[in-house]
């Protein structure tokens, strides 16, 4: 099977260029101007278009158990979705509670996908605790192909990691070269907070903010970072919210620790004032860290167009308003966290980001494939258009207009965070790996075409 990509405007971070892109079974095998196609070659004319390395969504929870409920999606809808939007691959955290197994719980997010997904994808491994056991265990987790953990700071009684088991975790991080992803925010300033708040009758989803105000995501960043730097390793710290944790994690970069910094698309446009409207439609908006302040986005803007921001994610999490947000009806600390996102982030980062000129067309390639792949070890077999390189392409039309609604999504939910906003944009086309899974805007995949992405330690 080959494919023919012609006339498109092919955009990386570091170069701009039309071109004809020919590929042969799963890979990118020439490109150049007018290239010749055999006969049996589907040719497709991107004339107008940009084509665009598949994009590549570094935090996601397609599966995934949590207060006492799971995410709606299934790898299945998820990638649909994912595809849909631009996404080729995901990277999804197999999430072992601090009770459970951890090889097993790799086995069951193995289980999940394999055989399910429209896109490839691949898994960061959470470390929920520290024992003689847990090590063995990662080491042989490393050794299978996820070279990546994920420690939560925040969360104690449930996937949280306790300080003993942060300073092994990374020690052995180190000596593996392995990157650790994490969730900063300090579990013990938010607890107590909580309980101030539900104990003096503040249960509603407005106070969600106040007991994770920047502080203690900073805070968080400041604890992570001082380990990492004691054992020189490698740290990546998801979902950045705010000023303050940026400016934590800059002051680090400054001593020579090696971190690098992911913020996620609702903090870029949507603020704190959507969970205080009132009523309970403010829990779809319930998210940690919290949608901060207005005022914090043009910081974020301005880090992502410096490359102080690495990557853009969604940190994907899907649960339904009606019947999963609403277990928080009476108290805020029970509402599901996060907002549903893998199918919009890329045509939102176009159309407020690329549109309005806060980045350009390099930057938004960089943030929202290249650097995911690059510093999860996929690059530049993913993150890139060149020779020998999997053919994950998008051929973006960036003519077109439409309007984000949970009623035409795609994702198993039912809401949609960005309900009623415009689009300037969105992918045409998108292979993966060669099969066409998009044509003009309509999902063609097979569920069955996704591959797991086995990824080596040790690529810095
Ligand atoms: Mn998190
Ligand atoms: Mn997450």
């Amino acid at each position: 099977m080959s494919l023919l990509i012609r006339n498109g405007e092919i955009v990386t971070p570091d170069s701009r260029y039309c071109a004809d892109i020919f590929c042969e079974g799963e890979t990118i095998t020439r490109i150049g101007r007018g290239l010749e196609a055999p006969p049996e070659a589907e040719v497709i004319d991107a004339q107008g278009k940009y084509v665009f390395p598949g994009f590549i969504d570094p935090h996601v929870h397609v599966y995934l158990p949590f207060s006492g409920t799971f995410t709606r999606d299934t790898y299945q809808t998820a990638s649909r979705a994912a595809l849909l939007g631009g996404t080729t691959c995901f990277i999804d955290f197999i999430s072992p509670t601090n009770k459970e197994d951890l090889l097993e719980s790799v086995f069951i997010w193995h289980g999940k996908a394999a055989g399910q997904s429209a896109c490839d994808y691949t898994f960061h491994m959470t470390v929920p605790r520290w024992d003689s056991g847990a090590e063995s265990q990662l080491r042989e987790i490393v050794a299978s192909g996820i070279p990546s953990f994920k420690v939560y700071l925040a969360y104690k009684s449930s996937t949280g990691l306790d300080d003993p088991g942060l300073f092994h975790t990374l020690k052995l991080a180190k000596e593996l070269g392995v990157v650790v992803a994490s969730h900063c925010e300090n579990a013990t300033i938010v607890e107590e907070l909580q309980r101030q708040f539900i104990r003096s009758g503040q249960t509603g989803p407005e106070w969600h903010y106040w007991t994770r105000p920047p502080l203690v995501e900073a805070e968080g960043v400041n604890h992570l970072l001082t380990f990492a730097e004691l054992h020189g390793t490698h740290t990546y710290i998801v979902h950045t919210s705010c000023r303050e944790a940026l400016e934590a994690a800059v002051r680090a970069r400054r001593r020579g620790v090696q971190t690098w910094i992911e913020t996620c698309i609702h903090y870029l446009l949507l603020d704190k004032t959507r969970a205080e409207q009132g009523g309970f439609e403010a829990a779809k908006y319930v998210i940690s860290p919290p949608l901060r302040d207005k005022d914090q986005q043009a910081d974020l803007w301005l880090a992502l167009r410096d490359g102080v921001i690495s990557t853009l994610a969604t940190d994907h999490a899907p649960t339904d308003f009606a019947t999963q947000k609403a277990l928080g009806k009476d108290d805020f600390t029970k509402i599901t966290n996060g907002v549903p996102g893998i199918e919009d982030r890329i045509n939102l980062l176009y159309t407020y980001g690329v549109c309005p000129g806060k980045i350009d067309l390099h930057t938004f390639v960089d943030v929202a494939s290249t650097q995911p792949a690059k510093i999860f070890g996929m690059f530049p077999r993913k993150g890139a258009i060149q020779p020998g390189g999997d053919a994950d392409l998008v051929i973006y039309d960036p003519n077109f207009k439409g309007t984000i609604s949970a009623k035409m999504h795609s994702m198993n939910v039912d809401y949609n965070a960005y309900e009623g906003r415009e689009i300037l944009g969105r992918p045409d086309t998108v292979t993966v790996r060669g099969q066409v899974a998009v044509r003009n805007g309509v999902f063609t995949g097979s569920c069955t075409h996704g591959r797991f992405v086995k990824r080596d330690p040790s690529h810095f």
